[in-house]
């Protein structure tokens, strides 16, 4: 990363970038907006149809869905920093092509490095395996894992996407679930709980 890096700068190449087909077939890039200090980053798979229309990530359902969570442990969306790995939408929602995927993570990489989460939360098994593949989201949802990507030490909580919970009553209550246990898993990656002292053996002199 440059010393001079910015999101505003990443921003302003992403609205540019044409490196994949999806800046010729989206209406609009979504570089993603929040905080740059956020403590929290949320990364979701790509842009849907209402993202695409207005360039803003999670502006649809289920970013109304979102922003009743976030209120649910005292956030609003400044407080956060939010985007997905594709900053452009895919034809019809698609799933990513790995070859999008490849082309377009530097600049998620740049971001983080911009921002420097405490922690990064996933919406949706796709942006949960992007960081830890071969994980199944209805087991390990809400578990913070540590992980390095790409040289940046993260701490990940994968969680359902919200459109997911929109569509299905039990995953709704999962997720309300997991939300609840956000501060605490912050907190204590902020604050270790001290390691226990072995004790010291008195000595005779
Ligand atoms: S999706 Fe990513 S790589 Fe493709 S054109 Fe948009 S910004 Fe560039």
């Amino acid at each position: 990363m440059e010393d001079n890096d910015s999101l505003a700068k990443i921003a302003a190449e992403i609205k540019a970038c044409r490196k994949c087909p999806l800046g010729k077939t989206a209406h609009r890039a979504v570089p993603g907006e929040g905080n740059p200090e956020a403590e929290i980053m949320f990364i979701g798979e790509a842009p849907g149809y209402w993202e695409d229309q207005r360039g803003i990530p999670f502006c649809g359902a289920a970013g109304n869905l979102l922003n009743e969570l976030l209120a649910s442990i005292n956030l609003k969306r400044e407080d956060i920093f939010i985007t997905n790995i594709l900053k452009h939408r895919p034809p019809n929602n698609r799933d990513p092509l790995p070859g999008e995927i490849k082309l377009c993570s530097p600049f998620l990489k740049r971001q983080l490095l911009v921002i420097k989460p405490k922690v990064v939360i996933t919406l949706g098994r796709f942006a949960m395996n992007f960081f830890l593949p071969n994980l199944y989201i209805s087991r390990a949802h809400g578990q913070p894992r540590k992980i390095t990507w790409e040289g940046i030490p993260l701490l990940i909580i994968p969680l359902f996407h919200p459109a997911a919970a929109l569509r299905n009553g039990e995953v709704m209550e999962k997720l309300k679930e997991d939300f609840l246990k956000i501060p605490q898993i912050i907190k204590e990656a902020t604050n270790p709980p001290p390691k226990e002292e072995t004790p010291i053996q008195g000595s005779l002199f």
